[in-house]
Formats: structure tokens, sequence, C-alpha cells
């Protein structure tokens, strides 16, 4: 069957064919239906994995992988701009900090890393022979500029991006990953793990046990708004992924001591924006950003999402459009920190 007939049927009925979408949403909410793991080939030999073989190649799957573009009626064209990538060493004290700020449940790189050697039968590294490799890959100003549009819910390039854009990264992550098993260095990618399942925490709310977001805090790639994504130099309109390997890469960022250097309202600039732009009152001055508000609303666009663009997904992300940090550091940051 073709590209395009198939197109046609998934768009026809799409809760029993979209079984990218529903897949997606499993896995995320369940650890499920994912790929079995790629196996380690110890005599695999070594090959050049440095900091900027991973540059790029992270760049090269982004711009030109065949399963980088959109769906109907936007097929063709590219859901993600070139990817920011930054490294952090599997020792970093940041990450027991984690498991006091985000919780227990959050893995560290060597406990992640540990299931996967466990799994291939070889001993598990030390921590500080492992890095994370974080990337941000931004959301195309075509999209950004549709959903700034919106009032309630997400546009339908926004939607796609949200699909298509989970299970492309995905997709050539584990691409990655895979090649690096197959020459013997050992890898994983947390959130393809029967492990990763988003939950409702009783101290913390609705988590995942591997945060991305943290992670490219972590490499230094941006710091945290009042709306809790990530603000970075290409703004806060993007997708985030990371995965952890078996080799020592050198952090080549400077991460700001302060997780929100470049939110405006946390530099006691007025802005709030993004409490202005949220259709769920998720956002407020004094309780920062509700994730349990702010999930409701984003459980419920699914229906919207369905009914309107005739794809299985939930999304939201007004709070990351029309709003200062849309595509880039605030401009008064960039001056206060010169
Ligand atoms: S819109 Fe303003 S207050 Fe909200 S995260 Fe961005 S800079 Fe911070
Ligand atoms: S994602 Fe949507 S519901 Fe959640 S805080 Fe942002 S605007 Fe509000």
């Amino acid at each position: 069957m073709t590209r395009k007939k198939m197109r046609y049927r998934y768009r026809r009925f799409p809760m029993l064919s979209d079984w990218g979408g529903i897949k997606s949403a499993l896995g995320e909410m369940k650890g499920m239906g994912y790929p079995p793991q790629p196996v380690l080939n110890s005599n695999g030999g070594s090959g050049v994995y440095d900091e900027k073989w991973f540059v790029n190649t992270l760049t090269d799957k982004v711009l030109n992988h065949a399963e980088k573009g959109m769906e109907y009626p936007f097929y063709g064209e590219p859901v993600f701009d070139a990817p920011l990538v930054g490294f952090v060493r599997g020792d970093d004290p940041i990450f027991d900090t984690f498991k006091t700020v985000i919780g227990p449940h959050h893995f560290t790189p060597a406990e992640i890393m540990a299931w996967q050697a466990e799994k291939n039968g070889v001993q598990a590294p030390r921590a500080g022979d492992l890095s994370v490799v974080s990337f941000v890959m931004p959301i195309t100003q075509k999209t950004r500029s549709d959903n700034r549009a919106q009032k309630t819910w997400p546009a339908e390039r926004w939607a796609q991006t949200r699909l298509h854009g989970e299970i492309f990264s995905q997709l050539f992550v584990r691409e990655i990953v895979t090649e690096l098993m197959n020459h013997g260095v050992l890898a994983v990618s947390p959130d393809v793990t029967p492990m990763f399942n988003k939950k409702r925490y009783p101290e913390v709310g609705w988590a995942s046990p591997w945060s991305h977001r943290h992670m490219a805090y972590a490499a230094g790639l941006g710091t945290f708004g009042m709306h809790d994504f990530l603000i970075t130099e290409k703004g806060c309109a993007h997708r985030v992924g990371s995965f952890v390997v078996n080799l020592k890469l050198e952090p080549d960022r400077i991460r700001p001591e302060d997780i929100h250097a470049y939110c405006l309202h946390f530099r006691n600039e007025s802005c709030l924006a993004c409490m202005k732009r949220c259709p769920a009152g998720a956002i407020s001055r004094e309780n920062a950003h509700d994730k349990e508000a702010c999930y409701k609303h984003v459980a419920r666009s699914t229906r919207y999402c369905l009914k309107h663009y005739r794809i299985f997904i939930y999304g939201c992300g007004l709070c990351a459009t029309g709003v200062p940090c849309e595509s880039g550091i605030p401009k008064k940051i960039c001056d206060i920190m010169g």
C-alpha cells in the first residue's frame, strides 16, 4: 500500500489506524508497546564516537531523515529545525540533586545503564564512564506561528509536531543507540524502555522517571520558565530528547546555577505572558505552573485533535507561543547578562 493510501485510511479511521499515536500515548503512560532493545555486540570494535560525531549525527537525522516530515495536509514540511546538542557526565552531582528536586523515582544515568548492562550480561559501567547526550529540537516558525493564533486548543501543525516529533525522535535515537551497540558501545534510550511510564506520584504529581528537560538543563542547554518549559537560545517551543552512552564526552556549555536564569518573571522583570496565554488557568504568579490543572486541559485536547485533525494525540503549548521566550532567550535577559 502506498504511503498516500495509508495516510487516507489513517485519516478516515484515526481511532483504528493511528497506531503510532496510540502506541506513543501507551508508551508514555504505561511503558508499553516499544520494540525490543538492540543487543550489545561485544566484538563490535570501536568507531570514533566523539562530541562532534554526536552533534553531526543528530543534526543530520533531524534535518535529513526520511521520516523528518509532517503528514497531510502539511506533507513534506519538516517537523523541526536544526537541534542544539549538549553533554553531561554520568557522575555530575546534579543527578543526586535531581533525586531530591524531581523525586527518588527519577533515574540517574548509572541506574538506567545498569538495567541495560544486566540485560546484555555485562558489568554495569561506573557513573564516571557514562555521558548523557541531550538535544533540543526547535519547532518550526510556521508551527509556532499557527499556535500563536490559538486561544484554547493546539493548532494542527502543533498537534502533528507533538505526535510525529515524538515518534520521529524515538526512531532516530533508536537508530543511534543501535549503531553504538553494534559497535560495542553500551547505550540506552530511557524513554523506550519498559520502565518509562509516566504516573502520578504522591509528592510531585504527574512525572516520569527520566526527564529530558532536566537532562537538557544539566547539559547547559537552557533554564526553566514559569511554564516549566526550558528556555533555550532557540526559545521554549521545542521537543527535547536524551540518551545515555558508555563514553566520556566533554560538556561544552555553561550551566547557569539559577534554574530560572532566562525567565523574565524570575529575574523580577514584568512578564507573565505565559500565564495570560494559558486557557486552563494553570499558571499563576503565586503557584507558577500547576501540573495537575495543565495535565487535565492537555488530556482533554485528545478529543479535539481526534475530531478536528483526525489524529490520536494530546497537546497544547499555548504558553510556549506568543510569549517573549518563544524563539530565544528574552532580549531583556540577554541585555542583563551582557
Ligand atoms: S512568558 Fe515570561 S514569565 Fe513566562 S516563562 Fe516566558 S519569560 Fe518567563
Ligand atoms: S501547556 Fe497549555 S494548559 Fe499547560 S500551562 Fe501551558 S497553556 Fe496552560
